[in-house]
C-alpha cells in the first residue's frame, strides 16, 4: 500500500458500478441555493484525469470525469449561477460563480468527435451506482498543476494498483475512437 493520493473518491479503492444505473443528481457545493443539474443516464468512460482544466476537489491532484449524452443532461435548479469558464475551449465547462464547481461540460463544436456529449463529474451525486473509473488520462500533465516530477513513480503505481491503468493522453480505446472519426472526416477511411 502506498499513501499517495489521487482523489477522494478512488483513494480507498475504486467502488464497483451498479448495473442497471440510470442516473442521478448532481449538485455543487453552496450551502444555499445550490446549483442542480439531473443526469438521466448512467456515466460513460469514466476515469480520473490530471489535466489542469478539469474541475477538482480541494487537494485532488485529479479529476474524476465521465461523459454522457448531452440531451440526457438537464438544469434543474439555479441555471443562472452558472458560467462557462472558457467560451473558447472545445469543452464548455459550466461552473458555479459561488462555489466554482463545475456541473456539466458539453461539447457543442461542428464535427468534433466529443460533439453531443457532456463531461460531468458523477462524485457531485449522492446516488451511488455511477459507472467507475477505469484509466487515468494526462497523468504527465499533474506536473503542470504543481506536482514534483520525482513523484510520478509514486502516482503511476498507485494508479495501476487501484486497476486505473495511467496514459499520458487519453485510454487507447479513446484514442482509436477519435482517430477513427478523424480518418472517417478526411475519406481515409472509406466505411
Ligand atoms: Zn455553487
Ligand atoms: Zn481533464
Amino acid at each position: 500500500m502506498t499513501t499517495v493520493r489521487i482523489h477522494p473518491a478512488v483513494d480507498n479503492g475504486v467502488k464497483p458500478g451498479r448495473p442497471g444505473f440510470a442516473g442521478g443528481t448532481l449538485r455543487c457545493s453552496c450551502t444555499t441555493d445550490p446549483v442542480e443539474v439531473e443526469i438521466a443516464t448512467d456515466c460513460l468512460h469514466n476515469h480520473v484525469c490530471g489535466c489542469t482544466k478539469c474541475w477538482k476537489p480541494e487537494g485532488a491532484i485529479f479529476s474524476m470525469v465521465s461523459v454522457v449524452p448531452s440531451d440526457k443532461v438537464t438544469v434543474t435548479r439555479n441555471g443562472h449561477k452558472l458560467k462557462v469558464v472558457d467560451p473558447s475551449a472545445l469543452i464548455q465547462r459550466h461552473a458555479c460563480t459561488a462555489c466554482g464547481v463545475h456541473m456539466h461540460g458539453p461539447v457543442t463544436r461542428e464535427n468534433h468527435p466529443f460533439t453531443g456529449l457532456s463531461f460531468i463529474h458523477t462524485e457531485r451525486s449522492d446516488e451511488e451506482g455511477w459507472s467507475p473509473p477505469t484509466f487515468a488520462a494526462f497523468v504527465s500533465s499533474v506536473i503542470e498543476g504543481g506536482t514534483r516530477p520525482e513523484a510520478m513513480e509514486g502516482i503511476r503505481a498507485r494508479l495501476n494498483e487501484l486497476g486505473l491503468p495511467p496514459y499520458d493522453a487519453l485510454s487507447p480505446g479513446l484514442m482509436d475512437y477519435i482517430a477513427t472519426f478523424t480518418a472517417r472526416a478526411s475519406g481515409v477511411l472509406k466505411d
